[in-house]
């Protein structure tokens, strides 16, 4: 356990009075697949917002790499390698694909990912380089954000709801892309609504359910039963932590 990349300590988090994080403690380990699962409004994204730091923690720990960061403003943290690709992607509309690119890649740490690597992974955007990334399709948009992501060399990549609204094919072409990125060892957070291709992905499962996390563990000791019941609330488990 000691060894974690990423550690979430009782981490709290919400709006006002509301608590969308409740306490939530995992861990993610260098190289793994952690796909965070759970139901609309369940609290995934203020959850990855705070990891990333767009939001405060009004409790708990975010321990990156050994180092406390609950304080760091989100720049601090792309610096330290952590990079979020945010749900609806917020590229720059009218920004060439190369520019949201070039840009992201100004603040780079040292790292194997530069515009020629990142064109490697994500092939379908060499020849939308010019284009405005607003012109480009949803899941040419995808993959200009992860690409975005990447440039910033991070050591561990948020991704929220990739798949939102993308076109079935779009989501297998940017699926395909990121089992490149896997095989080549990178560490990924993963918010997913499609249980399927998150249990294809993940080495580890964190399930959310109103801003707790009624399970956790390794993909191959959780059953898709014992997934869904903690997705949908049914019961709780034996297996549940924290
Ligand atoms: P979704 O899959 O719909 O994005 P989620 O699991 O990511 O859901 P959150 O978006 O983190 O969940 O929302 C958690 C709770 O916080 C919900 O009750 C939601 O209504 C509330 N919430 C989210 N954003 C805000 C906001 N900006 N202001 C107030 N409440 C919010």
């Amino acid at each position: 356990m000691s060894d974690a990349l990423l550690r979430i300590e009782a981490l709290q988090a919400g709006y006002g009075l509301l608590k969308a994080v409740r306490s939530v403690s995992f861990d993610c380990n260098q190289g793994q697949v952690l796909a965070l699962i759970g139901a609309n409004g369940a609290g995934k994204t203020t959850l990855m917002r705070t990891i990333a730091g767009a939001h405060p923690a009004s409790a708990g720990r975010i321990v990156f790499d050994g180092h406390d960061i609950t304080a760091l403003r989100a720049p601090r943290r792309v610096g330290l390698g952590i990079a979020m690709v945010p749900e609806g992607r917020r590229l720059f509309g009218g920004m060439s694909v190369e520019d949201n690119l070039r840009v992201a890649g100004m603040r780079a740490r040292k790292g194997p990912w530069n515009l020629e690597s990142v064109l490697e992974a994500f092939p379908q955007l060499k020849p939308k380089l010019k284009a405005a990334a607003g012109t480009l399709s949803g899941g040419q948009q995808q993959a200009t954000a992860i690409a975005r992501a990447l440039m910033t060399n991070p050591r561990v990549l948020l991704l929220d709801e990739i798949s939102l609204g993308l076109s079935p094919i779009a989501v297998d072409q940017v699926y395909e892309s990121l089992q490149g990125l896997i095989r080549a060892g990178t560490t990924l957070v993963l918010v997913e609504q499609d249980l399927t291709r998150a249990l294809k992905v993940a080495d580890r499962v964190v399930c959310m359910l109103e801003g707790g996390i009624p399970l956790q563990g390794a993909r191959d000791d959780l059953s898709r039963e014992h997934i869904m019941d903690a997705y949908f609330g049914l019961s709780r488990s034996p297996q549940a932590a924290h």
